[in-house]
């Protein structure tokens, strides 16, 4: 398709656009960079500065840009049959054989996918399927849904309330009156100085049973993680902590929801983050990695304990009474069916995991022994580099500082991709997989001269 010519669409896009996250009035002045094209890792944006994306946009287009198959296979369908819906025993085939797909990569007792668009309409309905799982089940008061501290499960009003970023509930007068939060597994900020791993996932797995008990456990109907907390910190559990939590939940008739949205599909070197960690969903959360961002995609994966239950209370209950227009878009399933060949075919998986082996080694070398990085970070093709004030004991900058953001800043001036993650200052790295070793160096080596570009500011203004 032709674009129009001689329209200037950064004056568009700061006149007309309300973007989300952004400092909208700094935007309407001065803008920001336009993306117009992509491919592999690196970006290029109106003005013909190329950068590389090491966070894969927001940890999502894991297979890379400019990958034809996925357009092929997005056009052939969009000719062929663009949309009809599933409601009402409706359907199309795309869906059907990726539902499959999903389910059989998915870790054991996984059933069904019911389908969405994003990350966040998924943890609304996840929130949904545990209502009216219980209320099926006898036990409508089982509806509180625990949550963790620095957790991100999205900005729909359910899964805004479960996230646990205060900067999120600002504003808004959330979380609503369903959702707690348990400490973050995080154990540089969380764990008391000298504290064993295990003593930490003790501590852990008893603040989560203590809250049960108080809050009642007949009131408590599931709990949400990320098998690595992504947006809150990029924060790797500690060895021993899902089995430890599970045994909690297990024991208070507490369903797991596992969201997946940024590790599922092979971002730690794994099929899914479930599998790294031992862990057991009774329901999971994908979207992200499941087109690679091609097209707008996510599920709930729900086990078969669960499903049965749900499809039983049809007979008390009525339908299902839940679904999007676009639940099982047969666009969408197309563009997963592509990306999915594409893993499997390129063994992206695998490269994952030896890439972001690569990718870490080098950020511990770059990094590791800085004075201002209290940790470096991750799993797979995921990491983090957090940067403190002082290391012995961790001190936080002041948050005024905006340390972090400054050096995605000077990263961005090199043309490089990192994120700011909030909480603390910590710069991510999630790039896609087919990221070269090359590519790693040139990421690792303007990482670290930003980091110095504002070492050397932070020294000149007096602020170490
Ligand atoms: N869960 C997790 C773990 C996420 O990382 C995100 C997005 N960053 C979401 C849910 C929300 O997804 P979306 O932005 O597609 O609504």
């Amino acid at each position: 398709m032709a674009r129009p010519l001689n329209i200037d669409a950064a004056a568009l896009d700061r006149a007309y656009v309300l973007h989300p996250f952004t400092n909208l009035e700094d935007h309407a002045r001065t803008g920001g960079p336009m993306m117009v094209k992509g491919s592999g890792i690196t970006l290029t944006d109106a003005s013909g500065k190329t950068y590389l994306d090491a966070m894969a946009g927001l940890w999502c287009v894991n297979v890379g840009y400019g990958r034809a198959e996925i357009a092929d296979a997005i056009r052939e369908q969009a000719v062929t049959l663009p949309y009809y819906h599933g409601f009402s025993s409706m359907s199309t085939d795309t869906p059907a054989i990726l539902a499959e797909r999903i389910v059989k990569a998915a870790p054991e007792g996984m059933a069904r996918v019911f389908f969405g668009s994003s990350g966040s309409d998924a943890n609304d309905t996840q929130v949904k399927l545990v209502w009216y799982y219980n209320a099926a089940r006898g036990k409508p008061g089982k509806r509180k849904i625990i949550a963790r501290n620095r957790g991100y499960h999205g900005v729909t009003l359910a899964a805004a309330s479960l996230t646990g970023l205060e900067g999120l509930h600002k504003g808004f007068g959330i979380p609503l009156d369903f959702a707690r939060h348990v400490r973050a597994p995080h154990r540089l900020w969380e764990a008391e100085p000298g504290m064993s791993e295990a003593d930490f996932v003790a501590r852990l797995a008893g603040e989560l049973e203590d809250l049960i008990l108080a809050e009642g456990a007949e009131t408590v109907g599931a709990f949400i993680a990320e098998p690595i907390q992504g947006a809150g910190g990029v924060i790797v559990p500690p060895k021993g902590y899902f089995p430890a939590i599970q045994e909690v939940l297990r024991r208070h008739d507490v369903l797991l929801i596992v969201d997946e949205v940024i590790c599922g599909f092979g971002r730690l070197g794994t099929m899914f983050g479930s599998e790294v960690y031992g862990i057991e969903p009774d329901l999971m959360t994908i979207a992200k990695g499941v087109t690679s961002a091609y097209v707008p995609l996510s599920g709930c994966v729900v086990s078969q304990r669960v499903y049965d239950v749900i499809a039983g209370a049809g007979r008390t209950h009525g339908p299902f009474g839940h679904g999007y227009t676009y639940t099982a878009h047969p666009i969408a399933a197309a563009a997963a069916l592509a990306n999915l060949d594409i893993i499997e075919n390129e063994n992206l998986i695998g490269a994952a995991a030896e890439r972001g082996a690569q990718m870490r080694a080098a950020l511990a070398d770059a990094f590791g022994d800085h004075p201002l990085v209290g940790e470096v970070r991750g799993e797979g093709l995921v990491a983090a580099v957090e940067l403190v004030a002082k290391r012995e004991p961790a001190t936080r900058f002041d948050p005024s500082l905006k340390v972090a953001p400054r050096v995605i800043k000077a990263a961005l001036k090199r043309g490089l991709i990192s994120r700011a993650l909030p909480s603390s200052d910590t710069l991510a790295f999630s790039p896609p997989f087919v990221v070269t070793s090359a590519e790693i160096a040139e990421i690792v080596g303007r990482a670290r001269e930003a980091l110095d570009e504002v070492t050397n500011e932070l020294s000149t203004e007096g602020a170490l």
